[in-house]
C-alpha cells in the first residue's frame, strides 16, 4: 500500500525581526505547504519522519529570529523556512535505530504538523511517562525543567533553610525552581507581572511571599520588605533593573544562577548594570549556565520530578494555545507577560 500523503501546516519566518523590538505575529506566518509523503524517502542519512502534537514556546527563540553576524549561541532560524523549537512528537517513521513507529518524543522538531528529522537527532529523547500529560514534557518534564533543576541544585548549590530569589517565577523554569527551593524548607520569594501570578505562586505553589513587579515603584524597596535579611540564592530569569536591584540585597556567599535575562531580548542596547560591586563585598558567586550541558542529568530529573508529581509533591500550571494558527500568538506573547504558566501550543491530540 503506498504511504498516506498529507498537506503540511507549518509556521514560517518571513523576516528576520530587527534589535530594538519584541516579535510581532506578523513576523511570522502559517501557510499550508506542498503535500508530504508519511514515509522517509529511499536514500536518506538515517531519519525520523514525525507527527508533532505538541510545541514548546520559549524565550531563546527571539534571539534565533533575528540575523547574527558573526553566528550567535544557537543558530539562527531563515527566512522562508519553518521555525523550529521544542516539542512532543509521535514517530511515523524512523530509518534510525534508536526509534521504531510509535515511539513518543521529545526533543527539537519544526513548527508544522509533520517534520522530517534528519539532523540533531542527538536532541531526542524517549518519553517514558506516557500516562503523565504528553505536555508535560514540552515544559516540566522537557527543557524547562531540566533548566530548572540543574540551574537550582547545580549551580545555586542550595542549601536547606536558605532565603531564595525566583524572577519571572510563574513562568515554565521558574515555577519549578520556587517548589524545588520550598522541598529543602527555603524561604521562597518570587516576582511575576501580574496581581493573578502573584497569587498563584503564594496560593498555589507555596511561595512564602511573591510581588508584582510592574506594580512597584522601587524594586530595591520591594526586595526589602519580602526579603529583609537578604537574599542566598537569586534565581536570574529576568536581568536588568532587576538584577541591579537583587545585588543591592544579597547576603555573604550568595549565588546568582544567571538563567535567563528575557528583559534584555527585545532592547537595542543593555540596561546598564550598576551595582556589581556588591558581588565583591558580599564575595557573591554569579554564574551563567546553558542546559545543553546538563542533559546527562535528564534521566536521573525526569525519574525524581516523575516521582514529586505522583506524590503531589510538584504542581504546575500550562497556558495552552489551541492549534498551530494561534501559535504566533502564543509565541509573541511571552514577551509581554501573557502567558500564565508555561506557554505551550497544541497541534494535535491523539
Ligand atoms: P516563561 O517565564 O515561561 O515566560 C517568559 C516570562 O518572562 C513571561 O511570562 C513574563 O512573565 C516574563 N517577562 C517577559 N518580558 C519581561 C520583562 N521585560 N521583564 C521581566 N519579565 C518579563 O519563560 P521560561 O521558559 O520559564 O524562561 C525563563 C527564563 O529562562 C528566560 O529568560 C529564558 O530565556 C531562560 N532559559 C534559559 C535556559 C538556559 O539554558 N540558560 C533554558 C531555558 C530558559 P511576567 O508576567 O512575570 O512578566
Amino acid at each position: 500500500m503506498a504511504p498516506e500523503a498529507v498537506r503540511n501546516k507549518k509556521v514560517v519566518l518571513k523576516h528576520y525581526v530587527e534589535a530594538g523590538r519584541g516579535p510581532r505575529e506578523s513576523d511570522v506566518e502559517v501557510v499550508a505547504t506542498e503535500t508530504v509523503v508519511l514515509a522517509i524517502p529511499n536514500g536518506s542519512p538515517p531519519a525520523l519522519l514525525v507527527k508533532n502534537l505538541y510545541l514548546s514556546c520559549d524565550p531563546y527563540m527571539r534571539s534565533r529570529m533575528a540575523k547574527h553576524d558573526p553566528p550567535g549561541f544557537v543558530p539562527d532560524f531563515t527566512p522562508g523556512s519553518v521555525i523550529t523549537g521544542f516539542g512532543v512528537s509521535r514517530v511515523v517513521d524512523s530509518t534510525h535505530p534508536d526509534f521504531m513507529v510509535g515511539d513518543l518524543i521529545w526533543g527539537i522538531t519544526g513548527w508544522e504538523e509533520y517534520s522530517l528529522i534528519v539532523s540533531d537527532l542527538g536532541s531526542f529523547f524517549k518519553i517514558r511517562y506516557t500516562d503523565l500529560p504528553l505536555s508535560y514534557y514540552t515544559g516540566l518534564l522537557g527543557m524547562a525543567g531540566i533548566t530548572a533543576y540543574a540551574g537550582f541544585y547545580q549551580v545555586a548549590q542550595p542549601k536547606k533553610g536558605e532565603r531564595v530569589f525566583v524572577s519571572a517565577a510563574l513562568g515554565a523554569v521558574g515555577q519549578l525552581v520556587g517548589q524545588f527551593a520550598k522541598l529543602m524548607d527555603c524561604y521562597v520569594v518570587g516576582s511575576a507581572g501580574s496581581d493573578e501570578k502573584v497569587d498563584l505562586l503564594k496560593n498555589k505553589f507555596g511561595f512564602d511571599e511573591a510581588f508584582n513587579y510592574k506594580q512597584e515603584t522601587d524594586l530595591n524597596t520591594a526586595l526589602k520588605r519580602c526579603l529583609p535579611e537578604g537574599i542566598d540564592i537569586y534565581f536570574e530569569n529576568v536581568g536588568g533593573p532587576m538584577l541591579d536591584a537583587v545585588l543591592l540585597n544579597m547576603r555573604v556567599h550568595g549565588r546568582i544562577a544567571v538563567c535567563g535575562m528575557i528583559s534584555q531580548l527585545n532592547l537595542e542596547k543593555p540596561d546598564p548594570v550598576h551595582n556589581l560591586f556588591c558581588l565583591i563585598m558580599n564575595q557573591v558567586k554569579m554564574e551563567g549556565f546553558a542546559v545543553s550541558n546538563f542533559y546527562h542529568l535528564y534521566r536521573e530529573f525526569e525519574d525524581e520530578v516523575v516521582q514529586l508529581i505522583r506524590e503531589g509533591k510538584i504542581t504546575y500550571v500550562e497556558d495552552v494555545a489551541e492549534g498551530l494558527e494561534n501559535a504566533p500568538a502564543a509565541l509573541v506573547g511571552l514577551f509581554s507577560g501573557r502567558n500564565v504558566g508555561k506557554q505551550l501550543v497544541v497541534v494535535a491530540r491523539e
